[in-house]
Parts: structure tokens; C-alpha cells; sequence
């Protein structure tokens, strides 16, 4: 299971890459959208404590404290998704006390892709983070059903968001700014799904 070493590493890297990515991140925004992402990513994780995260907290404060971030200095829609999506992660780890195994990951990305449904009413298919994070947790919840390892399991799941941010370059949105620029959109891979593609490729990382 992924305790406190494991996840400090995991979150740690993810806000790492997502500060280093700032630029690359605006421009996708900028380009199908009206620019605001990366600042917004930026807005959030300047909250965050990074080293308390990565050598002191406890994994319910690492998920809490992002979700604390998102929710409470994001702007836009990307803050209100992120600040639920990681708060169903700091509600599953609250009560795994002895780490996350492949199940209780499992369960935390549902909850949290769910919650996002609730709240933004995407599908997948819509170019928004949906398209990483979909394909993400059905890789999840059959490699818990197949008693996998979380590393196994997270590197399955890895696999997949990163295909589906991907494939958000070929087609256009149906949801969000990026829906009012209709066909520019297309060839412009989704900055949601594509931060939601290094969430799991920065836990595989870090489990394996
Ligand atoms: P805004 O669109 O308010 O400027 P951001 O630029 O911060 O918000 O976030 C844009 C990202 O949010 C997109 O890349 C997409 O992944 C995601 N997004 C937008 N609308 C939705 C939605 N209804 N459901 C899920 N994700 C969405
Ligand atoms: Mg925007
Ligand atoms: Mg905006």
C-alpha cells in the first residue's frame, strides 16, 4: 500500500511538474480556451507547502492540503474540479490508516470522477479532464478487482489517461471555454486532461 513516503513522493512530483509546466499549460488554455489554466494551476499550488508535502504530512493532509489550495485560490472551473477531486482523496485516505491499496485508490478516483460529473455534467468524449480520468478509473477499479498491486494497477492506469488527454486533440468540446472556439480546438490537447494525465503518471512513479 502507498503510505506516507509514497504519496509525499507522488503529490510532491505532481505539483512540481504542474508549476514547471506554467507556460505550456497557459498556451493550451490560450489556444482553446481563454487562457486563464496555468495561472489558475499556479494560483493554487503557490498555497501549498511543497516540502510539508513531501517529508512531512500525513497522506489525508497531502490530499487535504491540495484541495484546501484548489478551492480556496483557483479561480475558473479547473478550481472547483480539482479542489473535489482531490478532497474524495483526502476522504479515502483519512480512513486508510494503513496505507492506500489498489482498492481504496480505486475508490477515491471513482468518488472523485463521479463528484466531477455532479458538478460540471461532462462526459467522456467532451475534451475536458473526463478524458483522462475515465479510462483512468476503469483501468483502476479492474485492477483491484483482479487483486493487482497499486503499482501495477497505477502504471494501468497511468497508461490510460495518458491515451485519453491525448486523443483531446482530436476532437472539439462539448463543455467549457474550449467549446466557444469550436473547430480551433482541434489539434489543442485538453490542459485539464493532460494535468490529470501526470496525476497518475506521477503516482505510478512514485509506487513503483
Ligand atoms: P475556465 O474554463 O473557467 O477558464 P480553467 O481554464 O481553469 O477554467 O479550466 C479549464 C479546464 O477545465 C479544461 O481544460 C477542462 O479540462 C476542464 N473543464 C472545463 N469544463 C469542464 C466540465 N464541465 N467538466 C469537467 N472538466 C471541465
Ligand atoms: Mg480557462
Ligand atoms: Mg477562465
Amino acid at each position: 500500500a502507498l503510505g506516507r513516503a509514497a504519496v509525499g513522493a507522488w503529490i510532491g512530483a505532481f505539483v512540481e511538474k504542474v508549476l514547471a509546466e506554467e507556460p505550456n499549460l497557459t498556451d493550451l488554455d490560450r489556444r482553446a480556451g481563454d487562457g486563464d489554466f496555468g495561472t489558475n494551476m499556479v494560483a493554487a499550488l503557490d498555497h501549498v507547502d511543497a516540502a510539508g508535502i513531501r517529508d512531512r504530512y500525513s497522506p489525508a493532509t497531502v490530499f487535504e492540503s491540495l484541495s484546501d489550495a484548489y478551492l480556496g485560490h483557483a479561480g475558473g472551473t479547473s478550481g472547483a474540479l480539482f479542489g473535489v477531486w482531490f478532497r474524495q482523496f483526502y476522504r479515502v485516505a483519512a480512513d486508510a490508516s494503513q496505507g492506500l491499496d489498489s482498492t481504496a485508490i480505486a475508490a477515491a478516483a471513482r468518488a472523485g470522477l463521479d463528484t466531477i460529473q455532479e458538478l460540471g455534467g461532462a462526459q467522456p468524449g467532451d475534451k475536458t479532464m473526463i478524458d483522462a480520468i475515465d479510462p483512468a478509473v476503469a483501468a483502476l477499479e479492474s485492477a483491484a478487482e483482479q487483486g493487482k498491486n497499486p503499482a501495477d494497477a497505477l502504471a494501468e492506469a497511468a497508461d490510460a489517461a495518458a491515451r485519453g488527454a491525448e486523443a483531446t486533440a482530436g476532437i472539439t468540446a462539448r463543455r467549457g471555454r474550449a467549446s466557444y472556439v469550436g473547430e480551433a480546438a482541434r489539434g489543442v490537447v485538453d490542459p485539464g486532461a493532460l494535468v490529470l494525465s501526470w496525476f497518475f503518471a506521477e503516482a505510478a512513479e512514485a509506487a513503483r
